[in-house]
């Protein structure tokens, strides 16, 4: 699965089950996807943001540069920017690729302090494991992180992520940018429209890979982004622009969440954690097949019950 941050929702399947109202899931708006306020976020010690010396760049194409400028001086605070450890990393992005930073950067402080490590994931339950997720909605991500983490403990980090569970091509670079710092830009469509755009040759990122990465990724939702704010852009000259409005692509809107199969599944799935077991014949039939068929309920003595 790639994971993508939706420039309509910040959602990239809107068909999946969910715990969490979409309509705090998602923003509706890319350009106010972010935290106007960096320091609203609070959540990390600006001295370990991860924001290196802004002089160090070895970029070698001066547009490139121009954009991580920009992203020097405009960067958010974003707790998990202050680690490089995979699993943190790999936590991160999963959570962030279909919620709001701001949910995911408290929900992330949140996961770390419990399970700072994947072994500590893998040895908890699938049940604690959704219960923490609650609010995140999407739940089979948190399935597929919990059976992830086993394998990695079981078998170790493979050399191509996209090999365990819910870890699509864009997680895979992104864990590669921002862990391992290797030159590979995580491609979410924020970036590939940026791509699309501005820098159709493609860009070298190699000389300063991790802030390189970052930046593009901010800039493409924040600055270039679908309604882009080509008035405040570092990079306008030689830019041909968005294009006809007419010509782009429609925004997605979501879908009501009110009345939802996601919603249904949601409260389904809240009962079966709250109550330990809910009698099948007082449930919701169609939401506890879709929660079954996920893993995310198991169906015993005419029972749902979390898996453990
Ligand atoms: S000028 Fe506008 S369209 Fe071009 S890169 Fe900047 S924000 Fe994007």
């Amino acid at each position: 699965m790639e994971q993508e941050h939706d420039p309509a929702s910040g959602l990239a399947d809107p068909d999946a089950s969910g715990l969490a109202d979409p309509n705090v899931a998602g923003l509706a708006d890319p350009n106010v996807a972010g935290l106007a306020d960096p320091d609203v976020a609070g959540l990390a010690d600006p001295d370990a943001s991860g924001l290196a010396d802004p002089d160090v760049s070895g970029l070698a194409d001066p547009d490139v540069a121009a954009v991580l400028d920009w992203w020097t001086v405009n960067a958010r605070d974003l707790p998990w920017r202050a680690s490089r450890d995979i699993y943190a990393v790999w936590v991160a992005e999963v959570m962030s690729a279909q919620t709001t930073v701001i949910r995911s950067a408290g929900a992330w402080v949140r996961w770390m302090e419990r399970w700072p490590t994947v072994e500590a994931v893998a040895a908890a339950s699938l049940a604690q494991v959704l219960v923490q997720w609650q609010g995140l909605g999407y739940p089979r991500r948190a399935r597929d992180l919990h059976r992830s983490a086993r394998i990695v403990v079981e078998s170790g980090w493979p050399a191509d992520l996209t090999e365990l569970p819910g870890v699509g091509a864009y997680v895979a670079a992104a864990v590669r940018c921002f862990a391992l710092e290797e030159p590979v830009l995580p491609l979410d469509v924020n970036v590939k429209r940026v791509l699309q755009r501005r820098f159709s040759g493609g860009v070298d990122i190699s000389g300063d890979p991790w802030r390189a990465g970052q930046a593009f990724m901010e800039f493409g939702q924040r600055i270039c982004s679908v309604r882009p704010r080509c008035e405040v852009c570092p990079v306008r000259e030689g830019c041909a622009g968005p294009g006809d409005p007419a010509d782009r692509p429609a925004i997605r809107r979501q879908r009501p969440f009110a009345g939802s199969m996601r919603q249904r599944r949601g409260q389904l799935l809240r009962r079966v954690i709250a109550e330990g077991a809910v009698a099948l014949e007082d449930a919701d039939r169609e939401a506890a097949a879709g929660l079954a068929e996920d893993g995310l309920v198991m169906l015993a003595d005419a029972r749902l019950l979390v898996p453990e």
